[in-house]
């Protein structure tokens, strides 16, 4: 690749494309490991002992893990690379939870159907709601959203990757200029 994006002058605006999603796929690496550990943070409020249940964590935290998980997820890809958006998105978790639905996304069912019943537990408890809050506010995605704003970008790499197919078969071997002009094809001819 390094060969490649030292060889290729022509399609400069395509190339920085590329810079940008090869940047976009180091991002979206760390967009699995940061859901990872937002879901290990509500794990731990979400079960132990019935002893400190309502202490160190609740039963109204028990059916969040996966939707939380799968809402950051959405929320990266919907912010439109606006990392105010994505704080404020990944903010309204708790809100959607406490049957707040003012701030939630205009497609989501919450607001699209009128006769909405929450299909998770309600938060009904200041202190529980507070675990939750505080677990989403103190991840990495929480406190550094630009880092992860660029993770849809991974599209473009597989995209772009395909069209590398195209051009450099895997199967043959290429001389350098052989080479060469096929990476400027496959450039020149990606996402025409
Ligand atoms: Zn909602």
């Amino acid at each position: 690749m390094e060969n490649f994006l030292k060889h290729t002058s022509i399609c400069n605006g395509k190339l920085k494309v590329l810079k940008r999603t090869m940047k976009g796929h180091v991002a979206s690496n760390d967009l699995w490991h940061a859901v990872k550990a937002v879901k290990k943070a509500v794990t731990k409020i979400s079960k132990g002992t019935k002893r400190s249940e309502g202490i160190w964590w609740s039963e109204q935290l028990g059916d969040k893990v996966e939707p939380i998980a799968t809402h950051i997820n959405w929320a990266v890809r919907n912010c439109e690379q606006n990392s105010q958006k994505l704080k404020e998105s990944l903010d309204n978790i708790v809100e959607h939870y406490c049957n707040n639905h003012v701030n939630c996304h205009h497609s989501s069912r919450c607001k699209v159907d009128s006769n909405y019943e929450p299909s998770r537990i309600v938060i009904t408890n200041g202190k529980v709601r507070k675990m939750l809050e505080s677990a989403i506010k103190s991840s990495t995605i929480y406190k550094y959203p630009q880092d992860y704003i660029l993770a849809k970008d991974i599209f473009y790499v597989e995209s772009f990757n395909n069209v590398v197919n195209i051009f450099q078969d895997k199967r043959i071997c290429f001389g350098d200029d052989q080479y060469k002009l096929r990476s400027n094809l496959a450039v020149c001819h990606w996402n025409i």
